[in-house]
């Protein structure tokens, strides 16, 4: 039987859709090329939240603080029906300078987000001068959400389809008929892009003006007996996550590469020169790797319907947040679809 609809990528943007369109009560099947949650989504530090919230529009604010709202109902839902702890953690951010506290402030009061100014020492021995304290970042441990996702969505009812990759849509009229894949043609009511850096090139000249591309980071991982720190601490575009187990996440860079995934020895050397610069006695990491962000202009990702396709929709674009933002994203695609009124303005972020 063909389903309601099928989702292209099984990411966290593409699982999160397909769990919110199963809860509305749709079939759903989504094919993915290679294994659910092994690209970008995996790849990901897992902070939940932008990295400095005043670098970027409103657009982005409220998709984002609309996650932020929900991710730890979200993680405590998935933890009691999947049995898998995401490890959302409310583990708070620590901000070192060069800080733009003026900025931060006004931001954080417009916004009702909780700031101190503290002392850094009092939290990071023997880092000396101020800094600032955002208590309520919280952060997941991706590949834990990716498997409680997808997990969810297996019990719901979602089919998923691994090692299909989508190479041609098949287009009658003004609706998408079928996808031609590595593991047959697949039929459904409508479709749903959600294959993150590979979006647009996907899509060919479906894309129109839906502009996706790569943008690579890599992260090194370190190892500690117990976690040094517990805040997730920001310096620069430097940041450091600190798990449960003692593994800490550093990253990461922000590079054009087209779709090159490699890790880098130039990327490896930078980033633990960065990490010795403040923490001189850390040990060696143990293992680097790389990810694909799907990059759009100012952060701002294509949720909605094809301008032209009756059936098509995108959820993608989701660059540095994809993340963080999936929840409400998910809403929002729903919506969207159903033609519900939605929480919060939509016009950024509608397919041109
Ligand atoms: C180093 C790094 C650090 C990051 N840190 C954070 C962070 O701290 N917080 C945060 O919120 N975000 C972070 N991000 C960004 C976040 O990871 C992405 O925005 C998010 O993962 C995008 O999710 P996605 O599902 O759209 O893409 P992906 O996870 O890349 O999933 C897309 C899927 O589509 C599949 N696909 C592609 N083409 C096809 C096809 N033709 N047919 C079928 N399947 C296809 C792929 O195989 C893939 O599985 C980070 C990213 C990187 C790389």
């Amino acid at each position: 039987m063909a389903s309601d609809f099928l989702i292209i990528g099984g990411g966290a943007v593409g699982l999160a859709s397909a769990l919110s369109l199963l809860e509305a009560g749709y079939d759903v099947t989504l094919a993915e090329r290679g294994t659910v949650g092994q690209e970008a989504s995996w790849a990901g530090g897992g902070i939940m939240s932008p990295l400095c919230s005043w670098d970027y529009s409103e657009a982005v604010t409220r998709l984002t603080q609309r996650s932020m709202g929900m991710l730890a109902d979200t993680a405590a839902m998935l933890h009691a029906t999947t049995g898998i702890d995401t490890e959302y953690t409310r583990s708070g951010m620590l901000l070192l300078p060069p800080l733009r506290e003026e900025l931060a402030t006004r931001w954080c009061a417009q916004h009702q987000v909780e700031l101190h100014r503290v002392a850094a020492q009092d939290h990071l021995p023997g880092v000396s001068g101020n800094a600032l304290l955002m208590p309520d970042i919280a952060q997941v441990r991706n590949p834990r959400l990716l498997a409680a996702l997808r997990r969810r969505v297996e019990m719901l009812g979602g089919v998923i389809l691994e090692h299909h990759e989508v190479q041609k849509f098949e287009i009658t009229g003004q609706r998408v008929t079928a996808l031609h894949t590595s593991g047959g043609k697949l039929s459904a009511d409508a479709y749903v892009v959600a294959a993150g850096a590979w979006s647009k090139v996907l899509l060919g000249e479906q894309a129109l003006q839906l502009d996706v591309r790569p943008i690579r980071g890599q992260i090194l991982l370190f190892k500690f007996d117990t976690p040094p720190f517990s805040q997730i601490v920001l310096q620069g575009s430097l940041y450091f996550i600190p798990r449960r187990d003692g593994h800490m996440v550093v990253g990461s860079t922000l590079e054009d590469t087209g779709f090159d995934k490699s890790t880098t020895q130039q990327a490896f050397d930078d980033l633990l020169g960065r990490v010795r610069t403040l923490f001189p006695d850390w040990p060696q990491p143990i293992r680097h790797w790389a990810g694909l962000r799907p990059s759009s202009k100012d952060n701002i990702p294509t949720i909605g319907r094809h301008p032209e396709l009756a059936n098509l929709y995108a959820n993608c674009g989701h660059f540095r947040y994809g993340v963080t933002m999936s929840p409400a994203c998910a809403e929002l695609l729903v919506n969207e679809i159903e033609g519900n009124p939605q929480p919060l303005a939509m016009d950024e972020y509608r397919w041109q």
